[in-house]
């Protein structure tokens, strides 16, 4: 029995009436896997296999409300979307913005399900968050709103069960809020969220490795195609977490960073960042304009977008879809030799097309941006054994995972004339277990 592609989409599209996000990943997973399974597993389809992947097998949906510095009572709504549990705790970050919604959520559960088989520890896929929009909010009302949401989320999850984490608008001292609420409530102290603080149960290196993580996985793809990254130009867009570190690890590697942007705009150093200009970046907020007062040679472009200026390497690290055909077709003609997303489904379908179509390396964020839950994986294991690891241990450990990812990719991805399709690679790369554990465990 064969799967056809449209059929299935059709499907999906029809049980999940406008959800854009959610049906633009499983499309894209579907192209791959779809071809794959009626070649190599028929029997799975039988078994309905990809239709039950693209089924969360539980949606909390909830009320929070809060008071806020004024005394005022304000309402928001919170999610959890626990996605899949077959090779382990439903496992993935919270994200907290005004543009929260379920078909984001279950576009990033769904992600987070293969990229969490490709790390190679066991963990199934969540995600969660709310619209509650953390600018402009003081840290008590921050404080007060992270509580209200553990006070309802807290009975879905559990060390054993789902182990939320930081996303967008969660770090660590909403992890913090979080997890002190959690730990009042049930009385006792686990690792039931990760991208805890290094001095209550979190890990060295957690903070960076998503970003390190995705630095890891572009050595892999340059050195396989004989290159290194000295020399040469990344753009980066965003100024968040995973921004910074990508940053900060592409200039130890001898990379020059040319940008970084956050939802104003572009700031564009053609002399490249140092450490120092890292620092000062993140001294400026949300204001990034404000560089260009010290470094004269830097401008701040509202306008244009970090895939505008001419560079070698472009590390997505914002949000989804922010890189769109015209973007991709822009990078191809500056000579763009390889894309990397650190933020998750940054590349709209259309411009994964144009870098398919140029043999340029397209690196999909379930593959390269994996570090930060593989971090969080190991931040699991150290709960669970009462120890806590140091840096190079971390460290070492994060780089093995990424190596191994990125030999998956190559092992599913490599076609005929030799371009590595990485999508494809991750795609079946982290499939195959999921898959093949779904069927194990019977309806
Ligand atoms: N939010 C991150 C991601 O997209 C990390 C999730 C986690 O650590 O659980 O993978």
């Amino acid at each position: 029995m064969s799967l056809n592609f449209k059929d299935f989409i059709k499907y999906v599209e029809k049980r999940n009436p406008n959800e854009p996000e959610f049906l633009q990943a499983v499309t894209e997973v579907a192209e791959d896997l779809i071809p794959y399974i009626n070649e190599k597993h028929p029997d799975w389809n039988a078994l309905r296999v990809l239709e039950r992947i693209a089924e969360p097998e539980r949606v909390v949906s909830f009320r929070v409300t809060w008071l806020d510095d004024n005394n005022e009572v304000q309402i928001n709504r919170g999610y959890r979307v626990q996605m899949n549990s077959a090779i382990g705790p439903y496992k993935g970050g919270l994200r907290f913005s005004p543009t929260v919604n379920l078909s984001i959520l279950k576009f990033l559960a769904f992600e987070q399900v293969f990229k969490n088989s490709l790390t190679g520890i066991p963990l199934g896929g969540g995600k969660g968050g709310s619209d509650f929009d953390p600018k402009g909010k003081s840290d008590m009302e921050i404080m007060r709103f992270c509580q209200s949401f553990m006070t309802e989320l807290y009975r879905h999850i559990g060390a054993e069960t789902d182990v939320p984490a930081g996303d967008i608008g969660v770090g660590e001292r909403e992890v913090g809020f979080l997890f002190g609420q959690y730990k009042r409530i049930q009385n006792n102290f686990t690792g039931v969220l990760t991208g805890k603080g290094k001095y209550w149960g979190g890990s060295y290196i957690r903070p960076e490795a998503t970003g390190y993580g995705l630095l890891y996985f572009v050595q892999c793809i340059l050195e396989n195609a004989d290159m290194n990254i000295a020399g040469k130009a990344v753009a980066i867009s965003g100024a968040g977490n995973v921004a910074y570190y990508a940053a900060e690890k592409t200039m130890r590697l001898g990379g020059k960073v040319i940008t970084l942007s956050n939802s104003s705009g572009t700031l564009h150093d053609p002399e490249g960042f140092s450490p120092e200009k890292l620092s000062f970046v993140k001294s400026l907020g949300r204001d990034l304009a404000k560089y260009t007062e010290k470094y004269h040679a830097a401008a701040f472009y509202t306008d244009r977008k970090p895939w505008h200026f001419e560079c070698d390497i472009a590390l997505p690290c914002a949000t989804q879809n922010e890189l769109d055909e015209s973007d991709a077709q822009r990078l191809v003609e500056n000579g763009c030799i390889c894309v990397a997303e650190g933020a998750n489904m940054p590349s709209t379908a259309e411009a994964i097309k144009v870098f398919h179509n140029s043999k340029i390396y397209f690196a999909p964020g379930k593959a390269a941006n994996a570090g930060g839950v593989a971090v969080s994986g190991l931040e699991m294991s150290q709960n669970w054994i009462g120890q806590q690891w140091n840096t190079d241990k971390v460290d070492s450990r994060l780089k093995a995972i990424m190596e191994n990812i990125h030999k998956t990719c190559l092992k599913y991805g490599k076609e005929a004339d030799g371009y590595i399709n990485y999508l494809k690679g991750a795609n079946i790369g982290g499939f195959i277990k999921v898959a093949s554990a779904m069927v194990s465990q019977g309806l």
